[in-house]
């Protein structure tokens, strides 16, 4: 089923829980390696814990992240979270991509704990993406949870598919951003927001 624009995709693939370890020793096999060598002995079942863990945003929902930590709050200034690093798989060639986010939003009567933002982050993060999506549902969730009156996302990742096969471009990096309500619509907001996160020196140093 394809989502609604503007809707955000809630993923909850059927889990085939039988172990995917001997699917992974098979493709040792396959690349040429030898799975029985003492350094590959435990490989397979290593590398189904490290893939279960990159993937479990698909086992994450965004009510029980957020479980309530939605305050009534008279605040009516720009609220920005930036820097938030973040560790993803691109969907294409199942190599991770990796960078930062930054994530700001213009509250409307709530705001949301801040320690939130980044657990939403990540429940995105680790389930297979391109960067786009990513960045999108992101915003598409603070809105959907928050309703403030814009939500603002930038997005700065490197891909190891671009860094390591192919075109090699090794310090290359990519920008995607999503800016919904106030922060499409008003300059002035989108301008703050930037220099909010351009601004590379530490306030309090
Ligand atoms: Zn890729």
């Amino acid at each position: 089923m394809k989502p609604k624009r503007g809707s955000v995709q809630v993923i909850t693939p059927q889990r085939d829980q039988e172990s995917i370890a001997p699917l992974m020793q098979e493709l040792l096999l396959k690349i040429g390696e030898d799975p029985s060598r003492e350094g590959l002995v435990r490989t397979p079942e290593r590398a189904e814990k490290a893939l279960r863990f990159l993937t479990s945003g698909y086992q994450t929902d965004v009510e029980s992240i957020v479980n309530g930590a939605l305050f009534a709050e008279k605040c009516d200034e720009m609220v920005v979270v930036k820097d938030i690093e973040f560790y993803s798989m691109c969907e294409h060639h199942l190599l991770p991509f990796f960078g930062t986010m930054h994530v700001a939003y213009l509250p409307k009567d709530k705001v949301i704990g801040l320690s939130k933002i980044p657990r939403i982050v990540d429940m995105f993060a680790r389930r297979l993406q391109v960067q786009e999506r990513l960045t999108h549902e992101v915003a598409e969730t603070i809105n959907r949870v928050l309703q403030p009156k814009g939500v603002g996302v930038i997005c700065e990742a490197r891909h190891f598919c671009m860094m390591m096969r192919g075109v090699e471009k090794q310090h290359s990096g990519t920008i995607t951003s999503a800016m919904l309500g106030a922060f499409r619509k008003r300059k002035e907001t989108r301008d703050e927001f930037l220099s909010l996160v351009s601004r590379r020196n530490h306030p309090f140093t």
